[in-house]
């Protein structure tokens, strides 16, 4: 069994074989492995689908970032330079770009080759790899990224080195406290497991490799000299484009998408008020 992340304590088996727990703090993880390099061509899902799906959403959700970010900005002439790891199409670094001078880094070369079309700061390969030894940023940034990365310690470390003292790093992530993560596991337990599947990506090129609460990320943070400044919520559901994006994963039938599509939306006016699904949290390198 692997070690804790978070806490370096040997993890179990959690509520399937893949699903692992830490005894001895919040830690959720999971064995499933990250295929992005390999998936067939054109994907093994359905982009168009996934497009749709999520657009709304995302585009809400990044100009809610882009406030968070608004005093970071900072007095002077000098644009800060702002990093995105996991940039996909370039949409988040398009919102930002007014105020800060950005890259991107993109995994999927297919991906990173297009938004680098499109005119966008986009290298292709991983982070930090694809970095010079010398780059420093003021904000670096993970959209929905650190919970597929598996050695998440070594990933903010090199945070850390690439950041200028007093920079930041902004994550969002699914939380483990999540309602709609509360109810995937309810409803595994009554033998219906195919919302915690999908809560995880279990199937997805890049399915997820930890669930992280604000526990975890501040003891994460700590490890890598980083102070939690910040916490707060994204929604995770939008009533609109979430058909398509329920239809994303090609197994669920045109019924099943309905139902789901017609559950979610009634339980959607409370989901703002419950424990969030997603969180924010920024971190910060002392000056
Ligand atoms: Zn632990």
């Amino acid at each position: 069994m692997p070690v804790c992340p978070v806490c370096d304590a040997r993890l179990t088996t959690g509520l399937l074989a893949w699903h692992l727990q830490c005894p001895a703090c919040t830690y959720e993880g999971s064995s499933l492995e990250p295929h992005i390099l390999e998936q067939a061509h054109g994907g093994d899902l359905d982009e168009a689908s996934r497009e749709q799906g999520l657009e709304h959403l995302r585009q809400a959700n990044f100009q809610r970032l882009n406030a968070l970010l608004a005093g970071f900005a900072g007095p002077g002439d000098a644009r800060p330079r702002l990093l995105e790891v996991g940039c996909a199409h370039g949409w988040f670094i398009e919102t930002v770009s007014p105020r800060f001078d950005v890259t991107g880094i993109e995994p999927d070369v297919a991906v990173a080759t297009a938004t680098r079309a499109r005119g966008l700061a986009v290298r292709g390969g991983f982070f930090p790899d694809v970095l010079a030894d010398e780059e420093r940023f003021d904000v670096i940034v993970f959209n929905d990224v650190l919970e597929h990365i598996p050695d998440v310690n070594a990933t903010l470390a090199a945070c850390w080195k690439h950041l200028l003292p007093g920079g930041h790093v902004l994550v969002n992530a699914p939380s483990r406290k999540g309602f709609l993560y509360r109810v995937s596991k309810i409803l595994l337990k009554l033998g219906r497991g195919g919302a915690f599947d999908r809560m995880w990506q279990l199937g997805f090129p890049s399915p997820h490799v930890h669930y992280f609460d604000t526990a975890s990320v501040t003891k994460l943070a700590g490890k890598a000299g980083f102070a939690l400044e910040s916490r707060s919520r994204l929604p995770s559901v939008a009533v609109r484009g979430l058909y398509a994006r329920v239809r994303y994963s090609r197994d669920v039938s045109v019924i099943k998408a309905l139902a789901l599509t017609v559950a979610v939306t009634l339980i959607a006016p409370f989901l703002a008020i419950l424990p969030p699904d997603i969180e924010v949290w920024i971190l910060r390198r002392p000056s």
